[in-house]
């Protein structure tokens, strides 16, 4: 009773504090999407939390002059708290909000696991709500994940279908509101399973849209079979991938050639990801370029046949760096699969990044 009340006075005074009129603000939302009144003024709640943290980061000097925080909610209603930590502008020595709020959450979880004395640990996110420092008089997009934190929520594990973000938006028909987005409607196809099997006779599918980039581009088979013989052929001859047991090769087209390159293996967990170096070695060939098609070969992390972990072999991280300047939603992927070669987009891949273009 005490907690409520308490709650209730925050809540008040933090709606007061932003001018927030819980019953007539809107969520919008493309998927299938319900919440209740109580739920909504948490979010709302957690949102503005998150939001006077990210203020509080900027004042505190968090050297990128930027600041994004997220409140995380488990599956069974606890929330943690975070913000970026930008220690220097370096990717390896910097984390976002929302994974700086997963991981306040995670430990938040294991803490109340190893008092419990239960033997099962279940750790899943339900919602992420996500702010940004920038005031509210002078914001416009939402806040979305960044593909490095995709690359962390893509995974079966702490997430699931349902797990949804939720951020302010504000536009002229609504003014302020809330955008909630299905995770899933951010992340790649889940039922892709790639194979290191390969010949030539495999049936080559191409969705609606690759079939029209690829006639306008002036794409031939040729330059289709070249790209997946060079990058079967690197994937054979990698002997740097014996390290993590996840070998994987990759070429890209560009107007002027194929460069190809495998996935190298340091330890374990560090490792050059493959569309990377091509796209470093095209870089430095051709100053500017472009990318036409992408094409990855290689095996899921299996144990038994069956996939143990989802973190896929076409990388979001890469993706992420390469749509800056040098691909496009109309970029073509090329996947080899069991019973056939696919090609789609890097727009049907990654739908919201590529054809909407948020940018970081
Ligand atoms: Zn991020």
């Amino acid at each position: 009773m005490l907690n409520n009340s308490k709650e209730n006075l925050n809540n008040s005074l933090l709606f007061k504090k932003y001018n927030i009129d819980v019953f007539n603000i809107k969520f919008v939302s493309q998927a299938d999407f319900s919440i209740e009144l109580s739920e909504k003024s948490t979010i709302l709640e957690k949102l503005l939390e998150a939001h006077e943290l990210a203020l509080a980061n900027v004042k505190a000097g968090n050297i990128t002059g930027r600041a994004f925080a997220t409140n995380v909610c488990t599956k069974d209603n606890y929330w943690s708290l975070g913000t970026n930590f930008n220690n220097t502008r370096n990717d390896i020595s910097s984390i976002c909000g929302e994974r700086s709020a997963i991981l306040a959450a995670y430990n938040d979880a294991l803490i109340r696991f190893s008092k419990s004395g239960e033997d099962r640990f279940s750790f899943k996110i339900k919602y992420l709500c996500m702010a940004q420092s920038v005031e509210f008089e002078k914001m416009t997009k939402t806040a979305v994940p960044c593909e490095d934190c995709l690359s962390w929520l893509n995974t079966n594990r702490c997430f699931d279908d349902n797990t949804t973000i939720f951020s302010f938006e504000k536009n002229n028909d609504y003014g302020v509101f809330v955008r909630a987005t299905k995770l899933c409607e951010l992340l790649p196809y889940k039922d892709f399973v790639t194979s290191n099997n390969f010949d030539l006779n495999k049936e080559i599918v191409f969705s609606e849209s690759a079939k029209e980039i690829v006639y306008n581009q002036n794409i031939s088979k040729d330059d289709i079979y070249n790209l997946l013989l060079k990058t079967h052929s690197a994937y054979l001859k990698n002997n740097l991938a014996g390290i993590s047991n996840q070998n994987i090769a990759c070429s890209i087209l560009t107007e002027k050639d194929i460069y190809t390159s495998n996935k190298v293996d340091w330890t374990r967990r560090w490792h050059c990801e493959p569309l990377e170096i091509c796209s470093y070695k095209a870089i430095n060939a051709e100053n500017s370029m472009h990318i036409k098609a992408i094409c990855y070969f290689g095996d899921e992390f299996a144990q038994n046949g069956e996939i143990k972990y989802h973190d896929k072999i076409v990388s979001i991280k890469s993706l992420g760096r390469i749509r800056q300047k040098h691909a496009t939603n109309n970029t073509l992927l090329i996947l080899n699969f069991e019973e056939k070669i696919l090609i789609i987009t890097l727009g049907e891949y990654l739908p919201k990044k590529f054809i909407q273009g948020y940018k970081i």
